[in-house]
């Protein structure tokens, strides 16, 4: 079938938008008035999207202010939700509310790089082990040629998986404030020329899946990608009681049968109530990559009784986010990072912490939810 007429991508000045969107008018009779609105420049978006043709609005509600005594997020913060799910952004103030009684989450980041793992077809075992001499021999050559790719971005390691006659080698970088997935890519490239060159390694894919992008990855899970962050509270059995309209029993318990034996029973890769409901609301209004989204769906969630308190806590494997480049270069995603002080140098691991922080206010909201059957109810008064 051909395709609207005048659909050509060779500008994104509005005048270029419009007409495009009017080809894809036609083409479609459907009229898009509600998507040519928007207030950022098209030139803006220019390194973001082709085809353009318009915008689409999410609403963009607050949680908080959540006080968090981190690594690297010190003190309360406002943070930006973008979202369609009624009930998720109330839920999330009230386990921020509840932390806020608590004394504040603590958070911590354990672990910091991207990671790719290009495939290479290699003659045999003895050829793997070859190569992987040569990589552990010359080490220095490839950080140079990574360095050559970059001035904010380090190789840290390299990882090797033989198979057969295929070598994984999973890369790992330090990328600054850049979530990082296009300057490790690039820089990938750089090293596997060398590598081709020196070795006889033929590179099939710069992506052999085992850096995984994009995908739920057990390799992830255990070992991380991006950054790996934790978040705590202890709260006072009065506040569980009084805030979260539960007890600590009731959580520790729900937590149990629900994030830890139900998740087993589904075979779950991570084990919680919906941490990526949390993620995506921030990763959208932060222009942090939603597909990365399963990335922090494999959040751990853990309640214990303490003394009669409620201890909570998640670990998230894999935080990947960034404070400059992508898609927080647009003006809307901008300001959402300047909200919590995260725009720009500086502000990655401060920001994966603040997710961390949010991700356990809404685990904490949502099982007290369950544990006292009000679920269904909020749901049905908010969202509905
Ligand atoms: P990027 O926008 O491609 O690059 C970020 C740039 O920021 C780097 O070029 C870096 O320059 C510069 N920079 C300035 N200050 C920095 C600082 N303090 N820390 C780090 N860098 C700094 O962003 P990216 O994070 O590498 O890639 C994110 C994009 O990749 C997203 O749009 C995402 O959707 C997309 N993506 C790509 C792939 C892929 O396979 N290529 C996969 C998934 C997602 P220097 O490098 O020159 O130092």
């Amino acid at each position: 079938m051909a395709g609207p007429k005048g659909l050509k991508n060779r500008g994104y000045s509005h005048s270029d938008v419009d007409e495009r969107r009017r080809a894809v008018e036609e083409f479609t009779g459907a009229r898009l008035e509600s998507i040519s609105k928007f207030c950022f420049s098209s030139e803006a978006a220019s390194k973001n999207i082709e085809n353009m043709i318009g915008a689409t609005q999410i609403p963009l509600g607050f949680a908080g202010p959540v006080a968090i005594s981190g690594d690297y997020a010190k003190g309360e913060f406002i943070v930006p939700l973008a979202t369609t799910e009624g009930a998720l952004v109330a839920s999330v103030s009230r386990g921020m509310s509840a932390i806020n009684e608590s004394g504040g989450a603590r958070t911590g980041v354990f672990w910091d790089h991207m990671t790719r793992a290009p495939v290479f077809r290699v003659r045999d075992i003895d050829h793997s082990r070859e190569i992987m001499d040569w990589i552990d021999a010359n080490f220095g050559v490839l950080s140079d040629g990574v360095k050559s790719t970059t001035s904010h971005g380090s190789l840290h390691s390299i990882e090797p998986y033989p198979v057969g006659r295929s070598l994984f080698l999973r890369f790992l970088f330090d990328t600054g404030d850049a979530m990082g997935m296009n300057m490790a890519t690039i820089a990938t490239e750089a090293a596997c020329r060398l590598i081709e060159a020196e070795t006889g390694a033929v590179l099939v894919s710069v992506s052999g899946n085992m850096c995984s992008d994009k995908k739920p990855a057990a390799i992830n899970m255990i070992k991380g990608r991006g950054k790996t962050v934790a978040a705590e509270a202890l709260i006072p059995a009065d506040v569980v009681e009084r805030k979260l309209g539960s007890s600590t029993a009731a959580i520790v318990e729900t937590g149990y049968r629900k994030n830890l034996v139900g998740s087993a029973m589904a075979v779950t890769i991570g084990a919680n109530a919906h941490a990526a409901n949390m993620v995506a609301a921030m990763y959208i209004a932060t222009g942090q990559d939603p597909a990365q989204v399963v990335g922090g769906s494999m959040t751990v969630t853990t309640f214990e009784d303490s003394g009669g308190d409620l201890y909570a806590a998640v670990r998230m494997p894999s935080v990947e986010v960034g404070t400059v480049g992508g898609g927080t270069r647009l003006p809307c995603q901008s300001e959402a990072l300047a909200m919590m002080g995260c725009l720009g140098d500086g502000g990655a691991r401060k920001l994966s912490e603040i997710v961390a922080a949010t991700v356990l206010a809404g685990e904490i909201s949502t099982i007290a939810a369950q544990a006292a059957g009000h679920l269904g109810k909020a749901h049905r008064e908010l969202g509905r």
